[in-house]
């Protein structure tokens, strides 16, 4: 429990913690869907507003919609606004929560306010892990790239790598092995221990999927777009790659440290059942708290799964909170 100056706690029905599309979809729903009262003592707290969907500039698998990642934002914030209240949309960071008394949850911020809560909504995302080489930033989104169903796409009958040993990188390479000439499977390690075997299988029994052991993926080259790669093997022989594009898929990082003290993970995201309830650490629900989005879903990790997780989240809370209003 952290120590509060009790003049600067702030009474909510509602905090939603983040400001990507999973929280954005849930204060839609709940603006739409909860009492004027109600939404008075709500609030939505978030960093960069947008998330991760800011950083692509060809967004064309979310329906309704075509552009850039930054032009989604402003029209989702611009709705947030229209159905939200404007002023109870706080851009600050959350840096502690205090989870141990139901209904009363405790949430503080960076600028020192703490709202003591009836609910919470977590949607607080993931960030991807990076890969630390040269003249990465240059390249990001010119042939560096993080998520294969969304910009796979573009590199159609072309030769590109995918970076990685796991799970991810084999669905990735699976994936973009229908699209692409070649998919280069670029691997640090000897063996694949953590992937699932029948995945393994599919990815092995492609024609023009070529895996490569025992590397790491060392320099970028190209002009404006990346146009080749150089692999360091292990035992110092290198290799120069012509590939259009690169995608990194060594593993998502959930946003998840502040909450580690009250809620139950699973492989880093946060533990949710069919109703985007969690669970405390002894596995016991903890009432009117829902979590949506990235934060708790490695499978899918798409806006259009996080926007429906945002409003799963939302529906089933105003079910729980008329439920202990009468
Ligand atoms: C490069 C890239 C391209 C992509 N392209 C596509 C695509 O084409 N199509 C598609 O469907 N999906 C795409 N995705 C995936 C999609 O962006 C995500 O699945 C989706 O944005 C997840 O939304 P989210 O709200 O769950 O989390 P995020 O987008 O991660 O948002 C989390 C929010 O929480 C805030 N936050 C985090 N911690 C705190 C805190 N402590 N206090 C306050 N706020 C906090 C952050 O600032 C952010 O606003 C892409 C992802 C990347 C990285």
């Amino acid at each position: 429990m952290f120590i509060v100056e009790t003049q600067k706690i702030i009474k909510a029905e509602l905090v939603i913690i983040g400001g990507g599309i999973a929280a954005s979809s849930a204060a839609v729903y709940y603006g739409r869907g909860a009492s004027d009262d109600k939404k008075k003592q709500s609030y939505l707290i978030t960093g960069m507003f947008g998330g991760q969907i800011t950083q692509t500039n060809s967004l064309e698998n979310y329906l309704g919609f075509k552009g850039t990642g930054m032009e989604f934002s402003d029209l989702i914030y611009k709705q947030v606004e229209e159905n939200f209240i404007n002023s109870n949309i706080i851009h600050d960071m959350v840096t502690e929560v205090d989870f141990s008394k139901e209904n009363q949850y405790l949430i503080k911020l960076s600028n020192g306010n703490v709202y003591k809560s009836r609910s919470v909504i977590i949607a607080t995302g993931a960030h991807h892990r990076d890969l630390k080489i040269p003249l990465i930033e240059k390249y990001r989104d010119r042939g560096i790239y993080y998520c294969a169903v969304c910009d796979g796409s573009l590199f159609k009958n072309k030769q590109v790598m995918v970076i990685g040993g796991g799970n991810s990188a084999f669905t990735e390479a699976l994936y973009l092995s229908n699209i692409c000439e070649k998919v280069y499977l670029v691997h640090r390690g000897e063996d694949f221990p953590r992937v699932e075997s029948l995945l393994k299988e599919q990815v092995f029994a492609k024609k023009n999927i070529h895996i490569i052991k025992n590397a790491n993926l060392k320099e970028l080259k190209g002009d404006s777009l990346l146009k080749s790669v150089v692999i360091h093997y292990k035992n110092n022989f290198q290799e120069e790659i012509q590939v259009s594009a690169v995608f990194i898929a060594i593993g998502f990082i959930p946003n998840t440290r502040i909450f580690e003290n009250y809620i139950l993970t699973q492989d880093g995201y946060i533990f949710i059942n069919e109703n985007q309830e969690v669970f405390d650490k002894n596995k016991k629900i903890l009432k009117g708290i829902y979590s949506a989005g990235d934060v708790d879903d490695s499978k899918y990790r798409q806006g259009i799964t996080a926007a429906a997780e945002g409003c799963k989240a939302v529906l089933n809370l105003l079910k729980y909170l008329r439920t202990i209003d009468n």
